[in-house]
């Protein structure tokens, strides 16, 4: 029975690995989180405390890590994959890295007889989980055909791109699209939106004609019900992007489109939405437009809990529970059109309420700016964006009233749940 040491369980890996058990093969599994490997235990999988110790008793690796110095730390770094592998080996590496490393450690391996393919995926967390991914694989073919049938218990379609490298250049070139794809559609959502047209209307328009893709397909159902849970987060596109500019850059080939729409992503991930899934750059286009993507069924479902609710909430609302302490809040601010600046201060988080908070710093803002707010790590919140509304002039500092905007449904019941905690707390202390 082939041995698999699988190094990285995160949203694509862990299903990747899941489905190798399913598969009959022998997976030793490795994450720095050691958590997740126990979630591959009842399928049978033993876990390593180090890449190293994973590999060791191995006869092919596959990595599937977030970027490029991720990977070489676990490759290079104490207890790394360098210090497990043997001759003969196959390292089959999923994660989607430049091509420069890509090649780099095809190298380096070929010195140590061990084989190396590049060999990113498409399809999302669903194909990973329905082992149904893409693979696109550069290197040896031989080494491919060596372990086609580790490809196919985590994948459908297998391809080979050329010699090492190839696969990371044709991911690159892939998710050039799926950034633009995905900017592409949250941009018509929101002139849409904003023109009055219902978003469901919208995106069964759109998919049936000329402008539908396959990534609009998969994220038009999330956006109707304005679920951003992860499936690729924010961040790890925002870094595809880069990399596929700084690719551009290198075959001096223009990618006016990728750079405007990696600079959207990149504001996108300054505000804080870098956890979330990249369909949360929507919530950047609504802060834009002034108008909340919402289906017609959904606002009425809402305005109906809210009119159960209201007494109960505009309680809530009216209540503004004293804060007082430091947050460290990032400030955006339009310089020209196409241009952006941004920077990190301090301020004093003086009271919140369900609409917006209020802060206090010294430092001078304007109204219509967007600030980011940190909370404290016990809040248990994401960065949290408002837009300043009002300002008052005290003597020594400034006390801006901000309104949140784009907040997820699920944010905004977490940090309904602090408000209520810090009520408990007070109402507490004063008996
Ligand atoms: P993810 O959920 O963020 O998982 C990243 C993995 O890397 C986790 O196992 C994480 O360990 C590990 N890691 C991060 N930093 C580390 C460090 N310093 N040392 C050791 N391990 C570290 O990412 P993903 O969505 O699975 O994506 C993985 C790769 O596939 C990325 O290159 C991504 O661009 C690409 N990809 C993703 C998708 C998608 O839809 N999600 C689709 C195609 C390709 P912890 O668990 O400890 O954090």
């Amino acid at each position: 029975m082939t041995t698999v040491a699988f190094v990285g369980l995160g949203t694509m890996g862990l299903p990747m690995a899941a489905n190798l058990c399913k598969n009959g093969f022998s997976v030793i599994a490795y994450n720095r989180t050691a958590s997740k490997v126990e979630e591959l235990v009842p399928l049978g999988a033993k876990t390593a405390a180090t890449p190293s110790e994973a590999v060791r008793e191995a006869d092919v690796v596959v990595t599937m890590l977030s970027d490029d110095n991720t990977l070489l730390e676990v490759f290079y770094g104490a207890g790394g994959i360098m210090d497990g592998i043997q001759a003969g080996m196959t390292v089959i590496d999923c994660s989607t890295v430049s091509p420069e490393t890509s090649k780099q450690l095809y190298q380096e391996l070929q010195q140590h007889e061990v084989s190396f393919l590049d060999a990113p995926v498409t399809g999302s967390k669903p194909a990973a989980e329905s082992g149904t991914l893409t693979f696109m694989v550069g290197g040896d073919e031989a080494a491919l055909e060596k372990n086609r049938a580790i490809f196919e218990a985590m994948g459908r379609k297998i391809k080979y791109m050329g010699p090492s490298g190839a696969g990371s250049y044709m991911k690159l070139a892939n998710n050039t699209l799926v950034g633009i794809h995905t900017a592409a559609m949250c941009e018509g959502l929101a002139i849409a939106a904003k023109a009055g047209i219902d978003p469901e209307s919208f995106l069964e328009i759109v998919s049936s004609g000329a402008a539908n893709s396959r990534q609009l397909e998969l994220k038009a159902p999330k956006i109707l019900d304005r679920d951003f849970s992860v499936q690729f987060s924010l961040k790890l596109m925002t870094k595809d992007l880069r990399l596929a500019s700084q690719l551009g850059q290198q075959l001096r080939t223009p990618m006016p489109a990728l750079d405007t729409v990696r600079n959207v992503f990149q504001i996108a991930e300054a505000q804080g939405l870098g956890e979330l899934d990249l369909s949360s750059l929507l919530t950047l286009y609504e802060q834009w437009s002034g108008v909340e993507v919402r289906k017609a069924e959904a606002s009425s479902q809402l305005e109906l809990e809210l009119d159960q609710t209201k007494e109960q909430t505009e309680r809530r609302r009216s209540i503004r529970v004293p804060m007082d302490f430091t947050v460290m809040i990032a400030v955006h601010q339009w310089e020209q059109e196409g241009a952006f600046t941004g920077q990190q201060i301090k301020g004093k988080l003086v009271d919140i309420s369900n609409q917006g908070l209020q802060i206090a710093t010294s430092f001078p803002l304007s109204k219509d700016m967007f600030v980011v707010f940190h909370f404290p790590q016990e809040a248990e919140l994401p960065p949290i964006t408002g837009k300043i509304i009002r300002i008052e002039q005290l003597e020594h500092e400034y006390h801006y009233g901000c309104l949140m905007s784009g907040v997820p449904p699920y944010v905004r019941i977490k940090l309904e749940e602090y408000i209520q905690r810090k009520i408990d707390e007070q109402q507490e202390a004063i008996r």
